[in-house]
């Protein structure tokens, strides 16, 4: 794969209606036309840059739809009200009563959660296998599957998903692929590995200010016409649409993503080669001990590091809730769930983003209560953070 940059934001230009360097926002859920027979092609699907209603689309989710598809080099995109949104919406696209989908057992709870049982009421089935096992994957799926799903970094355990091959498995049985690269803005570009649909939660990284929750779905042209259709559109019928006013400021914020997923990358690694010489259990793919590290590095768009999570394993919950209280005391970050802000967030995810899995799942997948996952922040001066950080622990006897 080449390491062309994946930022093609900067080259997009936008005009407001006035010349104003930002588009303007479409303050409108509904839109009219000249021509009542353009009403009815609009409806059908046919009349090319004609609005409709904004459950639709609108031009403002156009914009930031447009930018993210630009970002993820797929022919467009659609903006939803929420990460869920999106995921939830493309799964009930791709799949009806009767079929069946493959799915990495490590994903955030939510989507989880959907899966396991929200999906079943549909007569939707899922296999949850080991995405870092190929085998497996390839063992769980049969005549109904429809969708291998999964996350390129995996929330919590930092699990990377071979896209490419995956991509050929999928291809091999005419099923799609569809990945959630939440964690790894700019860093991955899936589609180039062979995926069909990647997901994004702008609600982390991509918007960055913890303002707002909202979602993507790109793809190609005819999938997402498929995802907007007035007839059969999961999109269109379930409703999770992004409000105007949201995309267009999230569409702001997306102008500095690259130089902050830079900074988060450069501080998460400074840390988490720290504490693992301090002797720490760290997870963090930039290391030499995480098991795929040599598959991430194949994989990214190396300019942009190896992301802001990181994990630490400080042995059980009660020293995971000591240490965060104490650090969140001490200025160095929120004890909160979410991830991508300018401060650092840590939470134990089997308490939290993670509690929907049942125990005895969370520990055949190697999900121990003592870990806390953190989203490293902006911190100008990490070597400082570092110190501080480090007395917090030596404080709660976990160094
Ligand atoms: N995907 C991942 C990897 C997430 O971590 C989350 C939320 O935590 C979601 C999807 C859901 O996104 P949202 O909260 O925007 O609905």
């Amino acid at each position: 794969m080449s390491n062309k940059p994946a930022n093609k934001i900067q080259d997009l230009q936008y005009f407001g209606e006035f010349g104003g360097v930002n588009p303007s926002i479409s303050d409108s859920a509904t839109y009219t036309f000249l021509h009542a027979k353009t009403m009815l092609d609009t409806f059908e699907g046919h009349a090319e840059g004609c609005y409709l209603y904004s459950r639709h689309t609108s031009p403002s989710n156009l914009y930031l739809s447009e930018a993210l598809a630009a970002m993820e080099f797929t022919e467009t995109a659609n903006v939803s009200a929420s990460g869920m949104g999106a995921i939830t919406s493309v799964l009930m696209q791709l799949c009806g009563a009767g079929d069946h989908i493959v799915s990495s057992r490590t994903i955030y709870g939510g989507s989880y959660a959907f899966l396991k049982n929200f999906a079943p009421k549909f007569n939707i089935t899922t296999s949850f296998v080991d995405i870092t096992s190929l085998e497996s994957i390839e063992a769980a799926i049969n005549k109904n599957t429809k969708v291998i799903y999964c996350e390129v970094v995996s929330n919590p355990l930092l699990e990377i998903a071979n896209v490419e091959a995956l991509s050929k498995i999928a291809k091999k049985h005419n099923i799609k692929l569809v990945v959630d690269n939440t964690f790894s803005p700019l860093i991955m570009s899936p589609q180039k590995l062979g995926a069909d649909v990647t997901i994004h939660s702008l609600t982390k990284f991509i918007n960055g200010t913890n303002d707002t929750v909202g979602g993507v779905v790109c793809g190609s042209q005819e999938f997402i016409d498929s995802l907007r259709s007035v007839n059969d559109g999961a999109a269109m019928l379930l409703g999770p649409v992004m409000d105007s006013v949201r995309s267009a400021s999230i569409l702001k914020n997306l102008r500095t993503l690259h130089l902050r997923m830079k900074k988060h990358s450069e501080n998460a690694a400074y840390l988490a080669e720290h504490f693992e010489k301090d002797g720490l259990k760290v997870v963090y793919p930039g290391l030499e001990s995480h098991p795929d590290h040599k598959l991430f590095k194949k994989m990214y768009n190396k300019e942009y590091g190896f992301g802001g999570i990181m994990t630490i394993d400080v042995g059980n919950l009660a020293k995971a809730n000591e240490l965060m209280e104490l650090m969140q005391h001490n200025n160095l970050g929120y004890l909160a769930v979410s991830l991508g802000f300018y401060k650092t967030l840590f939470s134990a995810s089997g308490t939290s983003t993670s509690s929907e899995i049942p125990e005895e799942e969370q520990i055949k997948m190697g999900l121990s209560d003592g870990i806390i996952r953190f989203s490293i922040g902006l911190d100008n001066d990490i070597e400082r953070t570092y110190r501080a950080m480090r007395k917090c622990m030596t404080t709660v006897g976990v160094l």
